[in-house]
């Protein structure tokens, strides 16, 4: 068989030495579906999108409009039919998991060379851009990815050591503004140079220096710092940007609303046609050789398609800012943009009720989006004493809907606003014996001892990886005190080297016990065996299972009588078994952004408790979908044109990597699990680009959703609405709104009004099973004195379909009486019809934002 022409580029893949539209010489049988077929089910615009060349191109469109079919099938058009070689294909998705998915899909409708694609999020580009290059900053290409956990870590070690005092600068505080200045690509001296003396900026500012110094001490990047230094590099080396830009001659990216601007600036520098190189970033680069390479002559720019919805932007505490659709059409002048308007996902009831919530927000661009779909079933509400009632009632829906065979437990959803919401669903789909599956929430790579294993592999991995290090020192526990950890760290800061380095040097420290001195001698021993394990080669479950055995961590918890020892001795079995399928080659850890894809909550709780007071540490979760892993398969074109083979790197670097990458959307079912019947439990923002025939759409309570912190805050609030409106188009079929009455948080019950998005849907489009007036054995009574079990006795799931009530007529200066808050005084009135909205002012009970329609009002 004749073989094509491959160079190496320097990423060390092969790849064909000219890229772009030229045939591969081989005969491909990945050109399965013709022309007609690749563009089959598309409607005029999709076809457009599709087929357009050239210039960058925008589509924006509403929810469930084809967006993401357009970015699939316009890479496997591109492939099969343009004969674009898919090496040069970087497609950017939100999660690992989107990911998987796409790659799928484009591999099933063009065979499998499209394995050679770039199908993955903005970290796992990043991940992969740096490993290459970051030698030109001066950094190990092996550098370790600290996750939100261990970031906070050192971070706390940072604010020790400035003796910031943790009540004016709590560290979550301290990580948002350092968080905040890299997704803007300000680096930690020109965000010193920035701050004016004296200023609680400056401490902050101060603390992102000695924070960054300690990641570079100990060759780390933390998740932020994956794409600023991926675009740092990219600017001062712009023979390097070069190299990248010739590489991918066409760049996709889904969900562009919830860009920031770092991941912003990452696409300039790929596919802008002019390149404008601040002189300022050579000062950025790390020791490297900054700037100095030779101008280049530029290439074409490549091809850009990214599609959005302004809508959907659900991500600004995150930094991503709509400006980034709204400006496309400036930001790469030449640009098209295509609308999409039918919506193939739901009903027109759903997209009613979703339109009739979206437009409450100012200053958007009105939109159109249509639904042949027919009217269906109209939107269920219902109002539940209490959390649990509220669970009970879903857990009851959902089994009527399958029995009916409405929808499947796999093809429905319940959506809740923070992770702790989950436990009320959990304890009564447990009970009831309903099966579910939480996505995110109590992770299972934050469990302590999950993370303590990891901390050995890093340490090994890494022995300059001071957190890490120190982490397991003494876990479990072998005798090393603080003293002698203190006595190690002096040395290393006296003698400007690593904790790890410091280690091997037991001898040049002065004043250490005997006793301890051969307690850090054994541990030494311990790191260096697997050290040496790691230079021959050997695959990271071995080193794992080694690990955990000679450093008596097993052991230690085998002997244990404490219960919760043995659920963390099965997690770490569960670890073994991941590390052993990411061995073997099935990735067990498909799936996936980093850490935190919920939205914000406040983060007050203490660490292990969630908000509601309850412990962290439910049931063990791991990853269900088993697909090939997007980085790890090796981009040999022999292997993958010939036999579709993924080759996998089964090192513990590569292992790691991955595990840094992994976090809660891993856990979203896979089809498999889907078929098997399951109810997904899951935050609104994970939600983002899935769709269920049935929708439950829980806890809209003001205070709950919209979040508290969005109350007074319109630019919050409008976030949350887009929430909703995300949230509400994820339904095919089915959507229930529902809210409780009194909602348990930190142990004492508080009671909030009905969420103002639930007014906003209009009546006509409803169909309330219960409203609050069905709520009367609490009635006049004080809420306080009645503990959670009597409110559940009192009124429960298939409590009589309450009559109508009449709203009362109210305007500033009336006094009312609430059933659970008591007398109040109308502060202000607005909306109007079923629409009217009472604030009252209630005293000590504070000041509440009302529906009169709904809310146990009387007029006094
Ligand atoms: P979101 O904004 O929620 O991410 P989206 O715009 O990406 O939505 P898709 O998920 O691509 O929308 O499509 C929504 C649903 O509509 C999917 O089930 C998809 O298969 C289907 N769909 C899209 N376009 C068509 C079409 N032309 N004909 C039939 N079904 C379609
Ligand atoms: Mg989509």
């Amino acid at each position: 068989m004749p073989q094509p022409s491959f160079g190496v580029d320097q990423f060390g893949d092969v790849v064909p030495d000219i890229f772009g539209e030229r045939p591969s010489p081989r005969p491909r049988k990945a050109s399965r579906l013709s022309a007609e077929a690749l563009l089959d089910g598309l409607n005029p615009p999709q076809r457009e999108a599709v087929l357009h060349e050239g210039a960058p191109v925008l589509v924006v469109a509403g929810a469930g409009s084809g967006k993401t079919r357009v970015l699939t099938r316009r890479i496997a058009y591109l492939v099969g039919e343009r004969k674009v070689h898919p090496g040069s294909v970087l497609a950017i998705t939100f999660t690992n998991k989107a990911a998987a998915e796409m790659r799928s899909r484009v591999i099933e409708l063009v065979g499998n060379r499209a394995k050679l694609m770039w199908v993955s999020t903005f970290h796992s580009a990043c991940v992969r851009i740096l490993r290459s290059d970051i030698g030109r900053f001066g950094m190990a290409r092996n550098f370790s990815i600290y996750d939100d956990a261990d970031a906070k870590r050192l971070m706390q070690l940072v604010a020790n050591d400035l003796e910031l005092d943790p009540k004016r600068f709590p560290v979550r505080v301290i990580m948002n503004w350092v968080s905040n200045c890299k997704n803007e690509l300000v680096d930690h001296e020109t965000a010193r140079a920035r701050v004016s003396e004296g200023s609680l900026e400056q401490s902050y500012a101060e603390a992102y220096g000695e924070y960054q110094r300690r990641l570079a001490a100990a060759d780390a990047l933390d998740f932020d710092d994956l794409i600023m230094t991926a675009v740092h590099l990219l600017q001062a080396f712009p023979d390097l940007r070069e190299q990248y830009r010739r590489r991918f001659r066409h760049v996709l990216v889904d969900e562009y609303q919830d860009t920031n601007h770092a991941q912003y600036a990452l696409i300039r520098e790929l596919c802008s046609a002019e390149i404008d190189t601040p002189p300022e970033v050579v000062s950025l680069s790390r020791g490297g050789q900054g700037g100095s390479s030779p101008p280049q002559v530029h290439a074409e720019p490549p091809e850009l398609m990214v599609v959005g919805d302004s809508d959907q932007s659900i991500y600004a505490f995150r930094g991503a800012t709509i400006r980034n659709i709204n400006d496309f059409e400036s930001d790469f002048p030449g640009a098209r943009t295509i609308m999409l308007e039918q919506n193939y996902r739901s009903t027109q009831t759903i997209l009613s009720a979703a339109n009739a919530v979206i437009v409450q927000n100012a200053g958007r661009k009105p939109k159109n989006l249509w639904s042949d779909a027919g009217d269906g079933d109209l939107v269920v509400g219902y109002v539940a004493d209490t959390e649990h009632d509220e669970a009970q009632f879903v857990a009851g829906e959902v089994d009527r809907l399958s029995d009916a065979g409405e929808a499947r437990y796999g093809d429905t959803a319940v959506f809740y606003r923070t992770n702790a919401q989950s436990r009320a669903f959990e304890e009564v789909f447990i009970r009831v014996g309903l099966p579910y599956k939480v996505v995110g929430g109590v992770r299972f790579y934050e469990r302590r001892e999950v993370r303590d294993a990891i901390a050995y592999l890093r340490a090994i991995s890494n022995r300059a990886d001071d957190v890490s290090v120190r982490r397991i020192l003494n876990v479990p526990k072998r005798g090393i005190g603080d003293r002698a950890e203190g006595a190690v760290a002096d040395l290393a800061a006296r003698e400007r080297i690593s904790f790890g380095e410091a280690l091997r040097r037991v001898d040049d420290i002065h004043g250490l016990a005997t006793r301890s001195a051969s307690q850090l001698r054994s541990f030494v021993e311990l790191m260096d065996a697997h050290e040496a394990m790691v230079a021959e080669g050997a695959p990271a479950d071995a080193i794992l299972t080694s690990v955990l055995e000679r450093s008596g961590y097993l052991s230690e918890l085998q002997g244990s009588a404490d219960p919760q020892d043995q659920t963390r001795l099965e997690n770490l079995i569960e670890l073994v078994t991941v590390s052993r399928e990411f061995v073997s080659g099935v990735a067990v850890l498909a799936a996936a952004d980093y850490g935190d894809v919920d939205g914000p909550e406040d983060g007050q709780a203490p660490d292990g408790v969630d908000e509601f007071g309850v412990l962290r540490g439910g049931s063990l979760r791991v990853a269900e979908g088993r697909s090939v892993d997007p980085l790890t398969v090796a981009l040999d074109p022999e292997q993958d044109l010939a036999a579709g083979a993924a080759e996998v790197d089964a090192s513990l670097g590569a292992f790691l990597e991955r595990v840094a990458l992994v976090a809660d959307s891993d856990q979203i079912p896979s089809p498999d699990a889907e078929s098997a019947g399951v109810v997904t439990l899951m935050t609104l923002h994970t939600a983002k680009g899935l769709e269920f025939d049935a929708v439950f759409l829980t806890g809209c309570e003001d205070g709950v959703f919209p979040h508290q912190r969005a109350l007074s805050d319109p630019a919050e609030l409008a976030e949350e609405r887009r929430l909703a409106y995300v949230g509400i188009t994820r339904a095919r079929k089915r959507l229930y709104v529902s809210r409780a009455v009194v909602r348990a948080a930190w142990g004492t019950p508080q009671h909030n009004p009905p969420s103002r998005f639930l007014t906003e849907i209009p009546d006509r489009l409803m169909d309330w099973r219960r409203t609050e007036r069905a709520v009367t054995s609490w009635r006049n009574t004080s809420a306080t004195s009645r503990s959670n079990t009597s409110w559940r006795t009192t009124v429960g799931y298939g409590a009589p379909k309450p009559q109508a009530r009449v709203v009362p007529v109210l305007t500033a200066g009336d006094r009312v009486l609430h059933s659970t808050f008591g007398l109040g005084s109308v502060v202000a009135t607005s909306g109007a019809g079923d629409d009217t909205k009472a604030d009252v002012d209630f005293g000590s009970a504070g000041l509440k934002r009302l529906s009169l329609r709904h809310a146990p009002l009387e007029k006094l």
